[in-house]
């Protein structure tokens, strides 16, 4: 058994595995958030399909295939700071930490707004600051 690479301590067939393989939805958006950076530690490329699933249609298809490319890099943690519902919104406040190709430590601040549209949260919008 493996750990889920969301940092949540569960396993990852009880944790994001089943998000991934689209076998169940995650219940919120702060789950959601786990999967889709679980998608990305995991591989970008290999995820693709989950993550434009995960995509809101309003959201610019230019910025989701630039973010897409971003599959070099060593993503090494998550910490969710914050997570607040309003009815179909949700806000996810969180540090992603990763390495990029030259073995460098960043962390990846964002804050995502998601919409449940239909049961599912889609990220339809994120604030990000780079360190
Ligand atoms: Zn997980």
């Amino acid at each position: 058994m493996t750990k889920c690479p969301c940092c949540s301590g569960k396993e990852f067939a009880d944790c994001c595995e089943p998000h991934l393989l689209m076998k169940a939805k995650p219940l919120s958006a702060r789950a959601m958030v786990r999967a889709r950076y679980c998608a990305y530690a995991l591989g970008a490329g290999t995820h693709r399909e989950f993550l434009m699933r995960t995509w809101h249609p309003a959201t610019p298809q230019q910025v989701n295939l630039a973010d897409l490319t971003n599959d070099n890099y060593e993503w090494t943690g998550l910490d969710i700071l914050k997570a607040e519902q309003k009815g179909d919104r949700a806000w996810v406040e969180f540090n992603a930490t990763y390495k990029d190709t030259a073995g460098k430590p960043h962390t990846h601040h964002e804050t995502s707004l998601f919409e449940r549209i239909q049961g599912v949260w889609l990220y339809l919008d994120g604030q990000v600051q780079e360190s």
